[in-house]
């Protein structure tokens, strides 16, 4: 999606470095960080919210690209959080798990 701000960074159109990636998603560090390690797990594919996400294999994916990423830099206690939908404080409209360590 040409104006979705996540969709521009995983075009590299940002050069945002990336902790981790894999065929289905990219992570990054959080801009605005809630937390000492605070990752973004975001699917390539562009998918407003949890609630638009049908691809139960994708699904998976990200949990797995969550267990992935933190094993590897070493994070063995986080959060994870998704905010579906504006009232419960979505901002960007393109899925993403927040990892907070
Ligand atoms: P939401 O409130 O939608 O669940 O979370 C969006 C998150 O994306 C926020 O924590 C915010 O700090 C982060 N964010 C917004 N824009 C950018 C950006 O351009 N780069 C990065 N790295 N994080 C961003
Ligand atoms: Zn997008």
């Amino acid at each position: 999606m040409t104006d979705c701000i996540f969709c521009k960074i995983i075009n590299g159109e940002f050069g945002t470095e990336f902790v981790y990636e894999n065929e289905y998603a990219v992570v990054f560090k959080d801009i605005n960080p809630k937390a000492p390690t605070h990752l973004l797990v975001v699917p390539r594919m562009h998918v407003e919210s949890l609630n638009e996400l049908e691809d139960k294999k994708l699904m998976g994916e990200l949990l797995q690209t969550v267990k992935d990423v933190t094993k590897k830099i070493g994070l063995k206690s986080y959060k994870t959080l998704i905010n579906t939908g504006k009232e419960a404080g979505q901002e960007v409209f393109h899925l993403h798990i927040h990892v907070l360590g």
